[in-house]
């Protein structure tokens, strides 16, 4: 593997620069007003704004974050959720983070790779329960080349089981070099996500024991840049809640942003945001966990910071807050999820922490959630339509453009929607959803779009035809 950097590589991180921002940022009531106000014109903030959300912690201030978040959703980013499953392959790992199950020095990991075969058992459970998007998630090991990975890529995408198939497939992996990101790119992946794990630069060295391959800080921060450089241009950044000062990571994730997006005039198409979880064989103290009111508070301010980035809530949160900050503009959830090796056929119900890399909070099944989320007055999405049409990177503007939404995302949404309750869906979840895909085409203007529209949805109700998108 290549060690050279990004041609725009440096450290963005400047820990001296984002504590000074905390420390000196207002927090009086007009200003913060005035922040929220520019957020709600989706205009991008700047770190020095952020801060000053960061600082703002009186309750009614705080509450008035939180109803800005819920405004953006309502208004800007429409009703939409889309849904995705993760498909842990290897538990292998030549590193030792203290805070995962897969570290190297965990004698009580039962360590495993999925060959092909396994692969494809994984995916077919997962295509007969009505995913069509999923994240193929590695350890970090040298049997997990970039061509091996590529190869699980093209795996995925060629088994298909009746209406079913794996239309988009996104990678949570270790950083590549140039030439590794190429040949993922060329199997055809969606989003590659590397979280930085902590900005925190001294917490990062704790947590990343010197003489791993992840103690190269500047490694892993540089790695979205090589990856945009190599042609991936979807990229997912994130930071670990719970490792260090939640407020210090949400400056971070939000500079990482402002990179990108200055250097390459595409930021992230999504953020993650995870908390740290109960783990096989970690019994550190953690001292910076996050409450759920300030995981909250740290939800609703990225919403706010970066209008154009995605939003990731996942499974390792409880089923009764994700209800509740999903109204906070997150765009994209994980559903029916395992994080076992083979989890989707071989374990049940329940979760086996000894071969897990943490475990979650939500292991409701695809459809339970499909079915609160509608009940919540959502639509359920799987599309998939922008990366296979090519709209990513600096074509991407799903919220940038008026009428997008519109135009594009709610009809796709409807006809996946509908493809998922004609198909997989237990009877009261499709009596619910095929009511919900009504309301939401009473809300399309009559015209020739929404005639398109209704003959498409009447031939998946009628025939075989799927995968019909704009
Ligand atoms: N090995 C690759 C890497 O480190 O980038 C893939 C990532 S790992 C399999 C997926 C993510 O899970 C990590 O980036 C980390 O943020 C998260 N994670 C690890 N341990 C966790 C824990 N105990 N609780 C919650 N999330 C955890
Ligand atoms: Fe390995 Fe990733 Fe876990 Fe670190 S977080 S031990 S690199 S799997």
């Amino acid at each position: 593997m290549s060690s050279e950097l990004s041609r725009n590589a440096t450290d963005f991180i400047d820990d001296g620069q984002i504590n000074g921002l905390l420390e000196r940022s207002k927090t009086d009531p007009a200003r913060v007003r005035e922040i929220i106000a520019k957020s709600l014109a989706k205009e991008p903030l700047h770190l020095e704004e952020t801060a000053a959300l960061l600082n703002a912690d009186q309750p009614d201030l705080v509450e008035e974050i939180f109803e800005a978040a819920r405004e953006l959703k309502r208004k800007v980013y429409g009703n939409r959720i889309v849904l995705f499953a993760p498909l842990y392959l290897g538990n292998k790992c030549v590193n030792d983070c203290r805070y995962c199950a897969f570290r190297r020095s965990n004698p009580e990991q039962v360590r495993r790779t999925l060959n092909f075969e396994e692969i494809k058992e994984q995916v077919v459970a997962l295509e007969n329960k009505g995913h069509k998007r999923l994240i193929l998630v590695f350890g970090e090991h040298r049997e997990y080349s970039p061509e091996y990975m590529a190869q699980c890529v093209r795996t995925v995408y060629e088994t298909k089981v009746g209406h079913g198939e794996i239309r988009r497939v996104n990678i949570n992996a270790a950083p590549l070099d140039h030439e590794g990101f190429k040949t993922i790119k060329a199997a055809g992946i969606g989003t590659y996500q590397i979280f930085q794990e902590t900005y925190h630069h001294e917490t990062y060295a704790k947590m990343h024991p010197k003489g791993t391959m992840k103690s190269d800080f500047m490694w892993r921060l540089d790695s979205l840049s090589r990856a945009f450089e190599s042609g991936c241009d979807d990229m997912g950044v994130g930071a670990l809640f719970g490792l260090y000062d939640w407020r210090f990571e949400v400056m971070g994730l939000v500079a990482h942003a402002l990179h990108l997006q200055g250097k390459y005039g595409v930021g992230p198409h999504t953020i993650s945001f995870p908390r740290l979880r109960p783990a096989s064989g970690v019994n550190m103290e953690w001292p910076y966990c996050v409450s759920d009111y300030d995981f909250k508070r740290l939800v609703a301010i990225l919403r706010l910071s970066v209008p154009y980035t995605g939003m990731i809530l996942t499974a390792r949160e409880q089923p009764e807050l994700r209800r509740e900050i999903m109204a906070f503009g997150v765009s994209q959830i994980d559903a029916g999820s395992r994080v076992e090796l083979g989890g989707y056929t071989e374990f049940g119900d329940s979760q086996v922490l000894d071969r897990e890399q943490f475990s979650l909070g939500d292991i409701r099944s695809l459809d339970e959630t499909m079915h609160e989320l509608i009940e919540d007055g959502y639509i359920p999405s799987f599309c998939t339509a922008c990366y296979r049409l090519g709209r990513t990177g600096e074509n991407f503007m799903e919220y940038a453009i008026p009428g997008f939404i519109e135009q594009f995302c709610t009809p796709n949404a409807l006809s996946t929607l509908t493809e998922y309750l004609v198909d997989y869906a237990s009877p009261e979840t499709r009596e619910a959803g095929l009511r919900a895909v009504d309301r939401g085409l009473a809300e399309i203007p009559d015209g020739a779009r929404k005639r398109d529209i209704i003959s498409r949805l009447n031939r998946i109700k009628e025939t075989d035809d799927r995968d019909l998108y704009y």
